[in-house]
């Protein structure tokens, strides 16, 4: 039956983005942190909550919060912009840059956010295919940005779901052949060899865009920002909703960033794990991409992925279906998590593989 409300065509067919939420012991399917933020930075938040006037709207442009992210990174606090989530940031990216008549280009197989945030805001999307081992092919950017010149054009380094960072080559590669602005999505950035970071200045249109739901430990909080030129700053602060960022979360990101060895010890710690998981994996029989995130994609080579990812859930393990995904077919994708979870994933993934 259709619907009594005037729906907006092209979203009527859309499919939703979500992973399944299913109630299972080994949670390895959203790429986030392990482990929960160190206590003290909870006591701080604590703290914060008692003194916080919940009366009052919120800092309407999060100065503390872009001040101590800009100290952070090296940058002005008028170059960087926060958000309720990385997702958040890109929708407002696509709201103030892309739209109606305007064409974002995104190099398959990547984070399918990118495309599906362009279609909500009716921004075109051009789509490129990467190399069979899922690095960037610059031909291929070469003939996707020429043929549909867009304003916006996606990097995922490293790349959710296939796990490699791109080389800075390539990215530098990328924003000289482009024709409008760059945006690389670094929210595995933290695991990465290098960032992108170091590209941003006011006269070049490349930004970077981060999230505290990883390596912070904070997905719960939905926070992200952006570091760019001053002049897309301003304009994402356009378009955004007056107050949208609340007070508890501004000093949560705020707070959080005084306990950057903690973070960076928990990052070694994952790094470390990946290591174990990615050697486990190769002596069973599935083909595996190396990895600089926090995740790894794999394909079972006897056993349909589809049909392995719900025999894991079976023995309570919950990892990412990407196998119907154009250019994964078969392929699943596992967080890394504690040492613990991952026994149980490779234990279960064992059984399942017989
Ligand atoms: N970008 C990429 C590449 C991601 O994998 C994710 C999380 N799945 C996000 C952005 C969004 O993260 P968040 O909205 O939690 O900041």
């Amino acid at each position: 039956m259709g619907s009594v409300v005037p729906l907006r065509p092209d979203l009527v067919n859309m499919e939703g983005y979500h992973s399944p939420q299913v109630d299972v012991a080994v949670r390895l399917n959203t790429n986030e942190a392990p482990l929960p933020p160190p206590q003290a930075f909870l006591d701080a938040l604590a703290e914060e909550v008692r003194t916080t006037p919940f009366h009052r709207y919120p800092d309407r442009r999060a100065w503390d919060l872009r001040r101590a992210l800009a100290d952070l990174h090296g940058v002005r606090p008028e170059q960087v912009f926060c958000a309720n989530g990385s997702n958040e940031v890109l929708q407002c990216l696509l709201l103030a840059v892309g739209g109606p008549g305007r064409t974002a280009a995104v190099f398959e197989p990547t984070y399918r956010l990118h495309s599906h945030i362009a279609h909500i805001t009716g921004t075109g999307v051009a789509i490129g295919q990467r190399h069979s081992d899922f690095s960037l092919d610059l031909q291929e950017v070469a003939r996707v940005t020429t043929e549909a010149d867009p304003q916006v054009t996606f990097l995922c380094s490293p790349n959710n779901p296939t796990g490699m960072a791109e080389p800075k080559e390539t990215v530098e590669a990328v924003a000289e052949a482009a024709p409008g602005l760059v945006v690389v999505d670094e929210a595995y950035g933290q695991f990465a060899p290098w960032s992108a970071l170091s590209m941003v200045s006011d006269d070049r249109a490349v930004a970077v865009v981060r999230t505290y739901s990883k390596t912070w430990s904070m997905a719960a909080s939905r926070l992200g920002y952006l570091v760019g030129p001053g002049d897309l700053v301003e304009a994402l602060e356009q378009v955004a909703l007056p107050y949208h960022l609340d007070s508890l979360k501004q000093a949560a990101g705020r707070i959080a960033l005084r306990f950057r060895a903690e973070m960076e010890a928990r990052i070694a710690g994952v790094v470390e794990e990946r290591g174990r998981v990615a050697a486990a994996l190769a002596e069973l029989p599935v083909e595996t991409w190396p990895s600089d995130a926090n995740f790894i994609l794999f394909r079972p080579l006897r056993v349909e992925g589809a049909k392995v990812w719900s025999e894991l859930v079976k023995r309570s393990v919950l990892v990412r279906d990407c196998s119907a995904w154009p250019g994964l077919d078969g392929c699943l994708r596992v967080t890394i998590g504690t040492p613990a979870e991952n026994r149980a994933f490779l234990d279960a993934l064992t059984e399942v593989l017989g």
